[in-house]
């Protein structure tokens, strides 16, 4: 069908070829002689748009272009987790050792390891019916996570046999009575969506440990944030501390390179990280997808999808994962650089018109769900994802679309980042739309004050913006105690609270039981000395009280018996308060 096809014209990652009658959109061609693994993007007549996603150097006019009438699939199954793979699956590693360092051109790879056996333990016997979902058997893919062999999508039937033992990923584990052999391998086609028996309302935190963003943004499991950010404002450090310390179970970390050798360190350095979960490695439950910036566009674009559709695998078993994408905007602009050399017409900025809907579609796949199949398990896709505008200009499309699409925004700023002040989350511009949904939460499982806390620091800060206004105009020599006091007191919570080195041990991450005591403390602090100031006490005789200093440095005290140790200095504090009131007023 495909014989007459023929390429006619070249630029870059894209490729226009005649003679394509029969094929299809979003169809996955072997491009050339060498084979070149490409897309079918757009079709004209018998006349396709290609981007390809290998290098296309020496690639000539007039050699054919033949179909492989599929889609981009990936491949599921065990052997994912520490799996290091490029935009189009392809593992890193298993090419090296295959064509040398370089990804060579044209090599077709399996995906998961061929050579590997799996403990295989089915949950199903000879006679029982199973449909799409249902879990066949289980497989410990590593120490930390056990793998769900899953009825793949659109099977279903009475079991005719079910092994024990050790296979490789392609061996039929499951027989049905009508003779389909099932493996613990599935494929699925990235651009679309793993079916759900439903959407369900996301009620529970994405626990972060990252003060700021639990404590005044939090998102849902399943929710998603974006996190716009100029060079430096420390979105790679904050996608990192939440691959390391949220509560996902599984992470898929999406690395789109913004400079060369950023992406090598994402190869080298998470290897190395440790789980605090559990101290074996982190990879044990992480896969990563990775494209460095000398890696053909087209691969780039692919990586959003093929890092989704991993997460949703594992979302399916009945896990929460956490998709981390940096930066989506090297997402955005793999895709306007294929439509500009498609000739498309460019929209805003020259991304093209469809930006909006393809990033719409991507935030779209995360959430909260109820998983195919029996036993009502539940599984949650979150996204994080960075956005990096040029210039920090937080007006250009990548930005503002994200910010429409995603449920939280994380708009960090230079400034905060140029004072050291981090994680640099400028908290005026920064919102989440689903406190509403998690306020029962935090109401059952943290304490009432949780909500009441967030929302007397918010007043705070928001008197110290207003108050700086005033500073600004009239120096602060004219202000009264009362006023310097809510400068000192949202002081004390921007560097006492809202400021968390990533890199502390033992602030990197922080509980929210931990977080209710530091904040509380804090505030007590605030309205304390509110009433003594009320009562003529000079302000100064109060920040020079030693417990002060104790109560800003909260943060550095260690997790265990946290509660007892901020109650003991919330005691304190109320005797050396008490000492400074005077006789008779106590
Ligand atoms: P971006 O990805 O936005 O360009 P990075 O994440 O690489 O920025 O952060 C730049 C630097 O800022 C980091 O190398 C680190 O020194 C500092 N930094 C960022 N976030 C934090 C944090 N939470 N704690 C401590 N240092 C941080
Ligand atoms: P100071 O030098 O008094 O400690 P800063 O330089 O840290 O104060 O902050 C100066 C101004 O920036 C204040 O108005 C403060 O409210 C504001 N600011 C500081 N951090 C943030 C933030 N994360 N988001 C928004 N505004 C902030
Ligand atoms: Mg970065």
């Amino acid at each position: 069908m495909n014989t007459k096809s023929e390429i006619i014209q070249i630029s870059g990652p894209a490729v226009i070829a005649k003679g394509m009658t029969g094929t299809r959109m979003l169809d996955i061609v072997k491009v050339g002689k060498e084979g070149l693994v490409g897309e079918i993007i757009r079709l004209d007549g018998d006349t396709a748009f290609i981007q390809v996603y290998e290098d296309t150097w020496g690639l000539r006019v007039g050699e054919p272009v033949i179909s492989t009438n599929e889609p981009l699939t990936v491949e599921l199954g065990p052997g994912l987790l520490g799996g290091v793979f490029d935009g189009i699956q392809r593992p890193l590693h298993s090419i090296e050792d295959k064509a040398g360092s370089f990804i060579k051109r044209g090599v077709a790879v399996d995906i998961l390891p061929r050579d590997k056996k799996w403990a295989f333990k089915p949950t199903v016997k000879p006679g029982d019916t199973v449909e799409q979902g249902d879990v066949l058997g289980l497989v410990q893919e590593t120490p930390t996570l056990e793998h769900r062999i899953l009825c793949p999508p659109g099977v279903s039937g009475a079991i005719a046999e079910a092994k024990e033992g050790e296979f490789l990923v392609t061996d039929p584990v499951v027989t049905l009575e009508d003779g389909t052999p099932l493996s613990m391998m599935q494929k699925w086609p990235v651009k679309m969506g793993r079916p759900v028996k439903e959407k369900l309302p996301p009620t529970e935190p994405f626990i972060t440990g990252q003060r700021i963003f639990d404590t005044l943004f939090p998102i849902a499991m399943g929710g998603s944030a974006t996190i716009p950010g100029g060079f430096g404002t420390g979105k790679t450090v904050v996608e990192q501390t939440l691959a390391k310390f949220s509560n996902a179970d599984v992470i898929v970390y999406v690395g789109c390179g913004e400079r060369g050798n950023e992406m090598t360190d994402v190869l080298t350095e998470f290897p190395e990280l440790e789980d605090p979960r559990t101290g074996g490695p982190l990879m044990d439950r992480t896969v990563l997808v990775v494209n460095t910036s000398n890696m053909p566009v087209a691969a780039r674009e692919a990586s959003i999808y093929t890092g989704i559709t991993l997460a949703e695998y594992y979302r399916d078993m009945g896990y929460s994962v956490a998709l981390m994408a940096d930066s989506s905007s090297r997402w955005a602009e793999a895709l306007r650089e294929i439509s500009s050399r498609l000739e498309e017409m460019p929209g805003e900025e020259g991304y093209p018109t469809y930006l909006a809907t393809r990033l719409a579609a991507f935030y779209e796949r995360s959430g909260r769900v109820a998983c195919l199949g029996k036993g009502n398990r539940i599984g949650a896709v979150t996204i994080v994802a960075a956005v990096s505008p040029p210039g920090a200009d937080f007006s250009e499309p990548v930005t503002q679309i994200s910010q429409r699409v995603a449920g939280a925004l994380w708009a960090l700023d230079s400034s905060l980042a140029f004072r050291r002040h981090f994680p640099s989350v400028n908290w005026n511009r920064s919102y989440t739309l689903y406190y509403d949904l998690l306020k029962e939460w935090f109401d059952k499982e943290i304490g009432r004050d949780w909500t009441t806390q967030r929302t007397e620091m918010m007043a705070l800060l928001q008197k110290d913006a207003d108050l700086q206004e005033i500073v600004q105009l009239v120096g602060p020599d004219s202000l009264q105690d009362s006023e310097r006091l809510i400068l000192e007191a949202s002081r004390m919570v921007r560097e006492g609270f809202l400021q968390q080195n990533a890199f502390s041990e033992v602030d990197g991450s922080c509980s929210l039981q931990k977080q209710r005591w530091v904040l509380k403390a804090l505030l007590t602090f605030y309205e304390e000395a509110e009433k003594l100031v009320a009562k003529n006490i000079p302000l100064q005789s109060i920040l020079d009280l030693p417990v002060r200093e104790r109560i800003s440095t909260l943060k550095e005290v260690p997790d265990e018996g946290f509660e007892d140790h901020c109650k003991g200095l919330l005691d304190e504090m109320a005797d050396r308060m008490g000492e400074l009131t005077p006789e008779g007023e106590q």
